[in-house]
């Protein structure tokens, strides 16, 4: 699968040749040994630690779907690492978080074209449907988002101040209570992603397609044993080969669907008239609802989807089958097992992420270079308080060490 961005579209029909590519990939040291190590050890008490320097052995995982006790162990650390998580939480932000609700993410630079106000329209239309029908049964959610904006981004800015807004009168709002929480992850990092990342239950990775050209947090929240929520765009499109479409959460526009809708024309009013859901939310960003001490803090957002040549990311578009596959993920998170078998099934199929096989295609398909033989640090050294102070691990695979 080749995942050139719906950018280069013209560049490549011209000069085809001039293009390669490679898929991107995530360490497996830094972001499962390094920062999961309770998921880590369980993997390794299972298959033993090949995995660590040749991904693909996670493969292994697939055969133990159907073991009681190893599905209820991965349960129980993504339970270990979402109340240390929550624990965290309460102390920074000074919120109660619900260690049962889904721990939604979606943590990436801020940029309209990955949709982070998509995600804050979920939100409005969660709580407003909480607010209607407040005795139905939900399922609770916990919904982080984090990123910067870049300091000359206007609208990057916009969206932080409208998910702060926003969390501040569903976190405050007592018919809520505890199924319903809203967190911006401020100064969002390297080391906050590692913090944070293995307690995730839902990744959202909800991109216009022909937009992304591949992401990596896609990557981490698979390999850390979370589910997807995702549009067919970048690597996405890889991971939902690798999974198999039952085991992601795979909604809205294809690229070819985007290009077709731009060439017919696209209306956002239209579908903003039509959707009473849709048209609430956004009513409630321009009317003030969520800045009651400035109600017309956020009608650059409004316009944003609404002005004549507007909604160029195609959000409204979108909408509504992104609502529909969010309730197909509540559903499923009722059934507590088969929601884990989802979830090692997703750990299973990331073998192909490992920038250990990124870098071994661009050896062979770009460099024309050969790997070396040539022992790596352990990866926990240099960490102080970590296992394993000064141990190697040989990160050279059987093959090369048969070809000795
Ligand atoms: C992995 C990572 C990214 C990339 O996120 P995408 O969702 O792929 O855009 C950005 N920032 C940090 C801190 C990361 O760790």
């Amino acid at each position: 699968m080749c995942a050139i961005s719906n950018r280069f579209k013209s560049f490549y029909e011209l000069t085809p040749e001039k293009f390669q590519n490679k898929t991107n990939g995530i360490t497996p040291r830094r972001w499962l040994v390094l920062s999961n190590q309770n998921l880590s050890n369980a993997i390794t008490e299972k298959i033993s630690e090949g995995w660590i320097t040749n991904l693909d052995e996670l493969k292994k995982l697939k055969d133990l779907i159907n073991n009681e006790a190893f599905v209820k162990n991965i349960q129980r650390v993504k339970q270990e690492n979402k109340e240390r998580l929550a624990d965290w939480l309460t102390k920074a932000y000074h919120i109660q978080i619900n260690p049962q609700s889904i721990f939604d993410m979606q943590v990436k630079r801020i940029h309209e074209y990955k949709r982070q106000l998509l995600n804050v329209l979920h939100i409005i239309t969660m709580y407003n449907r909480i607010i209607k029908n407040p005795n139905e049964n939900y399922v609770p959610r916990t919904v982080m988002i984090g990123g910067k904006a870049a300091p000359g981004y206007h609208m990057a800015k916009k969206i932080i101040k409208l998910v702060n807004s926003v969390g501040k009168i569903v976190n405050n709002d007592p018919v809520v209570s505890d199924r319903l929480k809203v967190i911006f992850l401020e100064n969002y990092r390297v080391t906050l992603a590692e913090q944070i990342i293995p307690a995730a239950d839902l990744s959202e990775q909800i991109s216009l397609a022909g937009m992304e050209a591949s992401g990596t947090s896609n990557m981490k929240f698979m390999l850390n044993g979370a589910l997807t929520i995702c549009t067919l765009d970048g690597a996405n499109v890889e991971m939902a080969e690798e999974v198999g479409n039952d085991n992601i959460f795979i909604f809205g526009m294809t690229v070819d669907d985007v290009e077709k809708r731009r060439r017919e024309g696209y209306h956002a009013r239209d579908i903003y008239e039509k959707n009473a859901e849709l048209k609430q939310a956004i009513d409630q960003i321009q009317n003030g609802f969520f800045s009651p001490e400035n109600p017309a803090l956020f009608q650059d957002i409004v316009d944003s989807f609404l002005r004549n040549d507007g909604d160029h990311y195609m959000l409204l578009a979108d909408y509504e089958e992104y609502i529909k596959c969010q309730e197909r993920v509540n559903e499923l998170y009722r059934d507590q097992t088969a929601w884990t078998r989802k979830c090692i099934l997703n750990i299973a199929a990331s073998g192909k992420f490992s920038s250990d096989r990124t870098i071994a295609d661009y050896a062979r398909e770009i460099w024309n270079v050969e790997p070396t033989l040539q022992a790596l640090p352990n990866p926990h050294e240099g960490r102080p308080g970590t296992q394993h102070e000064g141990e190697n691990i040989n990160i050279q695979n059987e093959k090369q060490k048969q070809s000795q």
